[in-house]
């Protein structure tokens, strides 16, 4: 029988113990130290969620932690007063794809971070200026997220009147043919409409999921459904190639990228689908740039994008020369990451549940490799000493795999696998959940999605699975390892924080309120819980001697703020092994990669 755990009785504001935190001194011997922060509202984020005033850095680590009196006798090279700032401990992302910006082909627009249509005009204009006319544009608008200034433009929406039109990409496009891809969907304008040869005669596709979508005079509006999209973007002509980066200029635009993160906050992140390739220029960025990016955790992706067979994956297996927790504390590896299922952004919705996607009463999602696959590469990985994490968003995909997962247990007990589900965007069964806890699993989840991905779940669920997405008060309820990260839906660890609390989507209405975690629950997931999924949780994600001395420092003080700004908190510095780092002014507090236009 499900037994309800018990909530930890958190105290959420901050104030109650504030100040009063002393603890041991552990390496008091030396006087001569790095760095005090002194004066702050620093939540320790230790089992009792102290908060304390002061810290004491030497080497990297921290020495000491509590009230004023902890830096009493230390000599410090910096002291910072931080007047009362809030700070955390340095977050920890467990989901993160560092990928360098594509450089884009002539005849190809990136959209998808203009916030509205003045600016996709903008950029389609700018991409046309350098076609000749009669030159297809291709575009891709994949809208994540925006603020309430700016209303948005929505390529994705259950709401059909939402998405623009051929007649608006006519006004901009009048001499080309443009096509933008969206997700699930492709809009066309009109001249691509007609090279195409789709009208008002145009019989729906085949294919079950397609469809064109018809105004009430028949006309077609442009806007093409799954494999209606898919057909017109097979039409027309292949975008010409373009020279790859230089591996330097990869190499440097990954260390932006890490930087970036760091400008949110980040100290620790998870590559959520590595490879032994990329883990060497992870070491390399970490010599070459020691103590300035955060530090990464690496999983290895098995059968990333390729549906590698049994045979493949045991041979790539078996050829690393390494499995979970090697390393160091800036580059170590993590899980052997797997895929079962997909997600709601791809241009199908692959998550396999139990309830049939909303306009597609036929369709419970796809597998990406056979359930038998994940039975074999996991006994193998399971036995080599890896941890496993597998990508599962469905209901249905969670229970299956949590079924493999207690065969493989069962046949070779080992103790702290600590192997998850990552992303269990829909709650399991109950019989799951509890067979998750007997064990052992960990869900890593990304609570930014439902903010982000808000419109897409709307489009494809209903009732009870929109309402609960993401359910991690369940997930906790049952004494299941939380953690949180973002899989850049979008990086920043705010919006996550501010989603998981406020269960808030992206048109600010809430989605079952009550499967809202609790503030402290929500930095906790984000700092030490995370930190527990990379085998981490006694050297960093909260700030007790002994730690590294990894923090972010708040621009506002989010134990007391309005829940609802959570979102618009900034980090101003972030401290990485005790050097700090001042966040660029003006910066916002999130971060997605853009594609560069080919220069
Ligand atoms: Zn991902």
């Amino acid at each position: 029988m499900f037994r309800k755990a018990s909530r930890r009785s958190f105290v959420s504001t901050g104030c109650a113990v504030l100040g009063v935190a002393v603890m041991p001194r552990a390496f008091a011997l030396d006087s001569k130290v790095d760095l005090i922060l002194r004066n702050g509202k620093i939540a320790t984020v230790d089992a009792n969620n102290r908060f304390a005033t002061t810290v004491v850095v030497k080497d990297g680590r921290i020495v000491a932690v509590g009230d004023a009196s902890v830096a009493e006798g230390y000599q410090a090279a910096r002291v910072i007063d931080l007047a009362g700032k809030t700070v955390l401990p340095g977050l920890c992302d467990n989901h993160v794809h560092p990928s360098p910006p594509k450089p884009l082909a002539p005849g190809e627009v990136d959209l998808q971070h203009a916030y509205t249509w003045a600016e996709n005009e903008k950029l389609l204009k700018a991409a046309l200026k350098g076609l000749p006319a009669g030159a297809w544009l291709r575009a891709s608008a994949f809208r994540l997220y925006f603020t309430e200034a700016e209303p948005p433009t929505v390529w994705i929406n259950a709401d059909i009147s939402k998405i623009p039109t051929r007649y608006m990409l006519d006004k901009v496009a009048p001499n080309n043919p443009v096509i933008v891809r969206a997700s699930q969907l492709v809009v066309a304008n009109s001249l691509a409409l007609k090279l195409a040869g789709i009208t008002k005669d145009s019989p729906q596709p085949v294919a079950g999921d397609g469809k064109i979508e018809k105004d009430a005079n028949g006309e077609p509006t442009g806007i093409l459904w799954y494999a209606a999209g898919d057909a017109i973007e097979d039409f027309a002509p292949p975008l010409p190639p373009i020279p790859p980066l230089s591996a330097r200029a990869e190499y440097l635009a990954l260390k932006d990228f890490f930087t970036h993160l760091r400008h949110l906050g980040i100290t620790s992140c998870n590559d959520a689908a590595g490879s032994a390739q990329r883990l060497r220029l992870y070491q390399n960025l970490h010599q070459e740039f020691p103590g300035e990016l955060p530090r990464i955790t690496m999983q290895l992706g098995l059968q990333a994008q390729k549906f590698d067979t049994v045979e493949k994956s045991l041979e790539i297996l078996e050829g690393v020369g390494f499995h979970t927790r090697g390393g160091n504390e800036w580059v170590k590896i993590g899980a052997i990451k797997m895929f079962l299922d997909g997600g709601y952004t791809f241009s199908r919705p692959w998550p396999i549940n139990s309830v049939a996607h909303k306009h597609v009463p036929t369709y419970f999602g796809a597998w990406r490799s056979p359930p038998d696959y994940f039975y074999h590469v996991f006994k193998r990985a399971h036995a080599l000493g890896w941890q496993i994490g597998v990508h599962s968003a469905g209901d249905e995909s969670t229970r299956i795999v949590t079924d493999v997962f207690e065969r493989v247990i069962t046949e070779n007990p080992r103790p702290d696998h600590r192997h998850h589900i990552i992303h269990l965007e829909i709650g399991p069964p109950e019989e799951t959940y509890q067979k998750m806890k007997k064990l052992g699993l960990g869900v890593a989840m990304q609570p930014d999605f439902i903010y982000g991905l808000q419109p897409f779940f709307e489009l494809a669920l209903d009732g009870q699975q929109l309402q609960r997405n993401n359910p991690g008060r369940t997930v906790l309820d049952h004494g299941l390892h939380l953690s949180y990260g973002s899989d850049e839906r979008p990086y920043g660890p705010m919006y996550g924080i501010y989603a998981a609390v406020t269960r808030r989507g992206q048109d600010g209405k809430v989605y079952g309120a009550e499967e809202a975690v609790t503030l402290q629950e929500a930095i906790r997931a984000y700092t030490i819980d995370s930190a527990w999924h990379t085998f981490d949780e006694k050297t960093r994600g909260s700030i007790e001697p002994g730690k590294v001395a990894d923090f972010a420092v708040l621009d506002r003080d989010i134990f007391t703020i309005d829940p609802l700004k959570i979102k618009d908190i900034k980090v101003l510095q972030t401290i990485i092994g005790g050097t700090v780092y001042d966040v660029p002014p003006g910066l916002p507090n999130y971060y997605h990669e853009t594609q560069q236009p080919k220069v």
